[in-house]
């Protein structure tokens, strides 16, 4: 899956994920080790970022349409300071643009003073929780379900921040992994299914929690543990409690992580990205071998599993297509009648590796099966002789509730066609997709994960509507 029709800078892909966290307690620069932390979690959200900060006295918050580095400059990095302070990056809906009202972290006032959230997932009760409360009287600014949250911890009877949030998460459903703040502490979540990553780590007396370990690694953080599902993590200057609300279910750790999302040097749910992506090649390598000359990658998410591929096939592994990073945010692809595809500003096709030869194009996954189609005229117009087309995951068959972007049932191609309908749809040579059984084996503990969006088995209820949750949309 690639481009959107924007032609936005991002991964620009038809699949968003929402959002990155990262909530560091201790002295120190903590607005710089956000802004670090976010920059290196960039990946999970481009359209907005924030920080919200905490001194002792003030609490401030820095908040910005765009990339990190924009948001953040050196200079608006002095206005704000603190000992604790939570951070994130947004994702739009597809197609639309994000309003700064609805970048977070959200900050209000409420009676036990001020209050921070920054959310990463998609409740799936969210409309009648929210409903409910504004037929009491409750007023909503954004039209986050983050907010929702915000309210049901301020509605709450307990005295501590900490059971306030407990009495409030375990009223919503669907997936929260958040971060909460106010002047005393800071607070991490993950929900009894563990949709989201959330891991912490330690550094120079400091704690850090941040989705993605890749997080830690850019700050120099050293890498203590996960938060486990239904688990919450309290941040204050007693040192770190973990509490946990529920006895866990089973989890339902978001496989989608795996295949795309994360950055391949994160450790995503005990798991080495790289690694399991790898392994995710080399079992679509042995299940849909191609006679084949060389084996090219979509970049970047699909690197890990078109070198795996390569390994298993015993082909080599080139360069075929390289990705312009430089896409700036307003960089718009003129409409339809342009010579100018989207994706080919994104991709450039190497023709003196690609000429005459067949060519084997690794994905992580096929979407609208738009992108791969021009793809794969790409590399045929490049001068490729075949291209067989493997995808390192299986057909998209169902949209996601919980926190990714995915476009209605009607759009997903494999919900329409079967594979030979979508190799003709994409003009490859042959195609072939992961078998479900082998992307559960590419990971130690296949029953942890949740595989709805291949299967259309929800492991929570689902609003009725059956398209995704367009709560969290502008
Ligand atoms: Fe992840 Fe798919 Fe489950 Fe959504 S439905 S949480 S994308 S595995």
């Amino acid at each position: 899956m690639h481009l959107d029709a924007s032609g936005h800078h991002s991964r620009t892909r038809e699949i968003h994920d929402h959002c990155g966290l990262i909530g560091i307690y201790g002295e120190g620069n903590v607005a710089d080790l956000i802004y670090y932390g976010l920059f290196a979690l960039q990946h999970r959200g481009q359209e907005g970022a924030g920080m919200v900060l905490h001194n002792g006295t003030k609490t401030k918050v820095l908040r910005g349409l765009g990339l990190v580095a924009e948001t953040f400059t050196a200079e608006a990095r002095r206005q704000i300071d603190g000992y604790m302070g939570i951070g994130h990056n947004r994702y739009a809906t597809t197609g639309k643009s994000t309003k700064l009202r609805n970048v977070q972290p959200i900050l209000v006032d409420y009676k036990g003073g001020k209050l921070a959230i920054a959310h990463n997932g998609n409740l799936t009760n969210v409309h009648p929780l929210r409903a409910r409360m504004e037929q009491e009287g409750s007023i909503f600014q954004t039209t986050t379900d983050s907010e929702v949250v915000l309210h049901l911890i301020a509605r709450s009877r307990r005295e501590a921040l900490p059971d306030r949030a407990a009495e409030a998460v375990l009223q919503v459903e669907g997936a929260l992994t958040c971060l909460i703040m106010d002047e005393h502490q800071l607070i991490g979540y993950r929900d009894p299914l563990g949709f989201r990553p959330l891991s912490i780590g330690r550094l120079n007396g400091m704690y850090v929690l941040a989705s993605e370990t890749c997080a830690f690694d850019l700050i120099g953080a050293e890498f203590i543990r996960d938060v486990e599902p239904g688990e919450m993590i309290v941040l204050s200057a007693a040192g770190l409690e973990a509490r946990r609300l529920v006895p866990p279910p089973p989890p339902a750790l978001c496989m989608f992580e795996q295949v795309y999302f994360a950055r391949p040097d994160s450790v995503v749910f005990g798991e080495a990205v790289n690694d399991v992506r790898r392994a995710q090649g080399r079992l679509l390598a042995r299940r849909h071998p191609a006679a084949a000359d060389l084996v090219i990658a979509i970049p970047d998410s699909s690197n890990s599993a078109a070198h795996g591929f390569a390994e298993e096939a015993g082909l080599p592994f080139e360069l075929g297509l390289i990705r312009n990073h430089y896409i700036g945010r307003t960089f718009i692809v003129a409409g339809e009648s342009s010579r100018v595809d989207g994706v080919r500003v994104k991709f450039n096709p190497v023709s003196h590796i690609l000429k005459d030869k067949r060519v084997v194009a690794v994905d992580d996954s096929i979407v609208r099966g738009t992108t791969s189609r021009k793809l794969v005229d790409l590399l045929f117009k490049a001068g490729a002789r075949e291209v067989h087309f493997r995808v390192a995951s299986p057909p998209i068959t169902h949209p996601c509730y919980y926190g990714i972007d995915t476009p209605t049932r009607a759009e997903l191609i494999a919900n329409q066609q079967d594979v030979e309908g979508i190799r003709r749809f994409i003009g490859a040579t042959s195609l072939g997709f992961l078998a479900r059984e082998d992307l559960e084996a590419s990971v130690r503990r296949p029953g942890d994960y949740c595989y709805a969006c291949w299967s259309g088995r929800y492991p929570t209820r689902v609003p009725e509507n059956g398209n995704s949750i367009p709560f969290d949309h502008d």
